[in-house]
């Protein structure tokens, strides 16, 4: 959600008080530039300080107490700079312990026979708070939210607080919900709820201020959605496309195996699309291995017997390049493919670019380099994006864009519900691919802790005596591609030391580098293939029959499903060994969730539950929506009321009153800024 729509005026930093140069850096470090940028910056979380009553203290939890001093605090300094701080309180009759870390100067404030406010973690059996807040008072207040800003350590909470106050008190905050509508739903106005959210008085207004932002976000996107939606179906006639049935039958016949029963049907949903002079605009979800590369390779020879472009846009590099080769493969001298990434370059990008726009090609496969302004088709007829999640509404309508009615298929092995979908990505139909190809067997998950990694080693000698081929992946460290890439290398020399053909991807190595040890596994150069999650999405290697992933709780269920993908593409026995020591409940049911079921779509739900869906969709890729406060799978049902509403207000018109005026503007706002993206 682009914050600059939600509030319309923009005033500088510099007029607030208390700020000066030094500040407004900081502030811009936080990507905070202007006083509604501040308004906007709302808290990710709410800790709640509430006094209770230290009889009823859940034990191990953080809470607040009340109390009054009765010792003198106690300091006591070890190593250079620690420090504890210790004295005891009576607090509702029970005498406890109070100790904080490293905080030397509270030592002032605490004064025998003062009432004071603690909040910290309560050890029942020690009698212990395990502190992290002082207040010389007790509080007052009966509730206490506090909330959490993700500040950096740049700015203290407080007074970022007080900027927020300022900046409310001089920017103009306008109803974002017509009337009508607030009074149907109960919302408060805009204004109201940004006041609580940073300023929370109870958990109910909180909920109602969370409640009314939710709405605004959603209503305004769904308004958005409807207006692309509509300027498509102005577009959304599209030539008929007279493919040449007969040709793509033979085609059909050249595939080493016969379609399963679901790909015939989806082949033949896409034939009916493209046949009608509609605009197709399908989403077609499998489940990893399911076979929907080669559905797309025969709609795009459809579309060249009717001599149109096709276009295959996948996310990596390497997918591009798995892709190229595999329908150059299928099709033979019949298709002109080629492949545009960002390393094409210089003579070669050009010549490629000539032929293109000459209708030289007739299949063009890429990474988003295939958006660029100077790649022009000749006569494009159907785009396709594979892992379409990955890709952001405007990617996937820049390209549909090159071509003049070009029809669209989305790809996708990550089951998102229909109508979930539908909300999402604006009005679409889907197909589904419920069967594997048949031979295949079920891949046999286990479970090993790291100490049994001899265990594994020997299983993995097995395979490759065999004649099979083995991936190994190495855990993603967060915040630090350098470690990652060093964890890959120490994996990688562990099993260089007990196997010969052993090859390494990770995210530093050039594209060039890491589509050579590709294709050296892939052709079976190497045995074994140790690679940080770079595999994860779409690369087929059918005759590699074991995926080891090392530390395999940091994964969530539905990349562990996508990384086991990999294997089981043929019809020998697979196997997925998860390495893992998990130290929490979640994480061992994890372990045995993956272990039970090979079901996509249950995992994803799992994962769902498990995670929650900010994690599920993943923060950069998911090409969703980024809410601050809604959330498309917990308010569902909202969404859906504001996809109705939405519709409502500009089917009957009411959007061009007067009184929504600036509603409109905000909403052609947000589509406008879609282009620039
Ligand atoms: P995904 O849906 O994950 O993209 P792919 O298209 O990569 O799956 O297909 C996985 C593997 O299954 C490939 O090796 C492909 O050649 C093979 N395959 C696809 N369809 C069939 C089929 N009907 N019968 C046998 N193998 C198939
Ligand atoms: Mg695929």
């Amino acid at each position: 959600m682009n914050r600059q729509h939600l509030i319309e005026t923009e005033r500088p930093l510099t007029e607030l008080k208390g700020v000066g140069p030094q500040t407004v850096l900081k502030l811009n470090d936080l990507g905070l530039y202007t006083m509604s940028d501040i308004i906007l910056h709302l808290p990710y979380r709410y800790e709640d300080e509430t006094v209770i009553n230290i009889n009823e203290a859940p034990d191990g939890e953080k809470i607040t107490v009340t109390g009054e001093i009765y010792s003198t605090p106690r300091v006591s300094y070890f190593g250079r700079s620690k420090s504890k701080i210790m004295f005891h309180m009576l607090v509702d009759g029970v005498a406890i312990r109070v100790e904080y870390f490293n905080q030397p100067y509270i030592k002032h404030q605490v004064v025998i026979g003062e009432r004071a406010t603690v909040t910290g973690k309560w050890q029942r059996s020690k009698q212990i708070i395990q502190g992290s807040k002082f207040h010389k008072e007790a509080a007052s207040s009966e509730t206490a939210l506090v909330p959490q800003y993700s500040l950096k350590g740049l700015i203290k909470p407080k007074q970022f607080q007080k900027f927020v106050e300022q900046s409310m008190q001089v920017t103009d905050i306008t109803p974002m919900i017509p009337d009508y509508l607030a009074q149907k739903y109960k919302l408060w106005d805009l204004k109201q709820s940004l006041q609580v959210l940073h300023f929370p008085e109870d958990t109910n207004a909180l909920r109602q201020a969370k409640r009314t932002f939710a709405f605004c976000e959603l209503f305004l996107f769904q308004l958005k959605m409807r207006m692309l939606n509509q300027n498509e179906h102005q577009a959304g006639l599209s030539v008929s496309i007279d493919y040449d049935i007969n040709a793509v039958k033979s085609f059909i016949e050249t595939l080493p195996f016969e379609l399963t029963a679901a790909q015939k049907q989806v082949v033949n949903e896409i034939f009916r699309d493209i046949k009608l002079p509609m605009r197709m605009n399908r989403l077609l979800q499998g489940d990893v291995g399911s076979g929907k590369t080669v559905v797309a390779a025969i709609a795009m020879y459809a579309l060249l017997t009717a001599a149109y472009q096709s276009a295959l846009m996948v996310p990596t590099e390497i997918l591009a390049e798995q892709h190229a080769e595999s329908l150059t493969e299928l099709y033979g001298d019949k298709v002109r493919v080629a492949l545009l990434t960002s390393s094409v370059k210089g003579k070669r990008r050009r010549l490629l670019l000539e032929q293109l726009a000459a209708g030289d090609i007739d299949v063009l496969v890429g990474t988003h380099a295939l958006i660029q302004d100077e790649v022009v088709f000749n006569r494009l007829g159907l785009v396709i994006t594979d892992e379409q999640h990955r890709f952001g509404v405007n990617q996937r309508k820049r390209l549909r864009e090159k071509g003049e009615h070009a029809n669209v298929l989305f790809m996708t092995a990550t089951p998102i519900p229909r109508t979930l979908a539908i909300s999402v990505f604006g009005e679409m139909d889907v197909s589904s691919i419920k069967e594997l190809p048949k031979g295949r067997k079920p891949i046999e998950t286990t479970w090993a802790k790291h100490e049994e990694m001899p265990i594994v080693l020997s299983k993995t000698r097995d395979e490759i005596a065999k004649g099979r081929q083995a991936y190994v992946i190495c855990p993603l460290i967060e915040a630090s591609e350098k470690l990652d890439v060093q964890n890959a290398v120490e994996v990688y020399e562990t099993f260089k030391g007990h196997f010969g053909r052993v090859g390494l991807l990770h995210g530093r190595m050039s594209s060039e580098e890491k589509d050579m040890v590709m294709e050296q596994f892939s052709n079976h150069e190497l045995d074994v293939l140790v690679s940080t999650t770079v595999v994860e999405v779409g690369v087929n290697v059918p005759n590699a029959t074991m995926m080891i992933i090392i530390d395999a709780e940091r994964f969530g269920l539905s990349t562990l499903h996508q990384l086991r993908g990999r294997v089981g593409r043929s019809s020998h026995q697979s196997y997925c060994i998860l390495i893992s020591n998990p130290s929490t409940e979640t994480g061992m049911e994890r372990m045995q969730i993956m272990c039970q079921t090979t079901d996509g779509f249950l995992l994803s739900e799992k994962d769902l539950e498990m995670r929650g869906p900010g994690d599920f969709f993943g923060v950069k890729q998911s090409g969703l929506p980024d809410f601050k406060v809604a959330n498309i799978v917990e308010d569902y049902r909202m969404l859906e009321v504001a996809r109705d509403e939405a519709s409502e207000i500009i089917l009957s018109g009411k959007i061009d009153e007067p009184e929504n005026k600036w509603l409109k503007k905000r909403m052609l706002l947000e589509v406008s800024s879609l282009e620039i993206d």
